[in-house]
């Protein structure tokens, strides 16, 4: 995607502000330096004033004159490291320290290439961006436990987290969309961060949205007044590399709501970008909820997981009293 204008911007403003402060600190080091040294000054001043003399000979027509003050301006430079030397200071006191040295905090190693720290950044954006990032360091497939289940459970959530896994293994190969359906506390939302977290390290972007929030945001869009930023998120939600809807069916239905969920089911079905649902909601209690578009169709080319299983938040708080 994949960020909009305005979060790129947001990006680039932050990379703006690390070579300013760059800037400033070396600046700062250059003052403490010559004061700490007037020979260190002295030698600045001197290669200043040996360059504009250069400048008057070349123009002069004497061609031997770059060359000598090279040679002058080395020597010079010399002394001048020794200087620092001799006073504690370290080689590299007065350079500009860029966060980044690959690319001088510019975010582009070259005019076309973004460097790995704003590839980097622009993914830990979206992180934030989802509102998961937290929740993910906690919830992801490596931190899965079959504690609550019981055995015949276990082995039907084994065969769930598997086609979770294999999604999240083949996704930018393979395209497929996901409709979680089940009661409240079987896991539902658990599984969809473990997919989550395994694209996002993928390097693909993903939106999280719970339905309540998805809906709110897009009726408030229709509200704004800059037309740009509402394009934006409207645009995102539909070229994410991967979009996810938690608990669909919490929110309140009205026509708005179900056009715009038929829109974007349709427009990422249309672009061939993945989807996850989940949901309480089956497939005709969809079709009954939202009565205005035919969901049907579209859900053809959703995989339905059903974990079908007790609460477990319910069962490990009871076994923890
Ligand atoms: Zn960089």
């Amino acid at each position: 995607m994949p960020l909009s204008r305005s979060q790129y911007d947001e990006i680039m403003h932050e990379y703006e502000q690390r070579r300013t402060r760059a800037r400033q600190d070396a600046e700062e080091a250059k003052i403490k330096v010559r004061e700490q040294i007037p020979e260190y000054a002295d030698i600045e001043d001197r290669i200043t004033d040996l360059a504009m003399e250069c400048a008057g000979r070349v123009f002069e027509g004497d061609k031997t004159a770059v060359e000598k003050m090279k040679k002058e301006i080395g020597d010079l430079t010399l002394r001048q490291q020794e200087l620092l030397k001799e006073h504690g200071f370290p080689a590299d006191f007065l350079d500009e320290k860029y966060e980044c040295s690959d690319c001088r905090d510019t975010g582009y190693t070259n005019e076309h290439t973004k460097c790995h720290c704003l590839k980097q950044a622009e993914l830990r954006y979206m992180y934030r961006q989802s509102n998961i990032e937290e929740i993910l360091q906690r919830e992801n497939f490596d931190t899965l436990s079959f504690e609550y289940y019981t055995d015949s459970e276990s082995e039907r959530m084994k065969e769930i987290i598997e086609k979770c896994r294999r999604f999240a293994d083949d996704f930018g190969k393979k395209y497929e969309n996901i409709l979680l359906y089940g009661d409240v506390g079987v896991g539902k939302t658990f599984l969809t961060n473990c997919m989550a977290k395994a694209i996002l390290d993928k390097g693909y972007s993903v939106i999280y949205f719970t339905s309540m929030r998805l809906f709110d945001t897009l009726s408030r869009e229709l509200f704004r007044y800059d037309e740009n930023e509402s394009w934006d998120v409207q645009k995102d939600i539909y070229t994410c590399d991967l979009l996810i809807i938690d608990d669909l069916g919490t929110e309140s239905v009205n026509s708005f709501v179900a056009s715009r969920l038929f829109d974007i089911i349709n427009e990422r079905d249309l672009r061939k970008k993945s989807t996850i649902i989940s949901t309480n909601l089956s497939f005709e209690d969809i079709d009954g909820r939202y009565t205005e578009r035919n969901f049907s169709r579209i859900f053809g080319s959703y995989t339905v997981l059903h974990p079908d299983v007790e609460d477990i938040r319910i069962r490990k708080r009871r076994s923890a009293s």
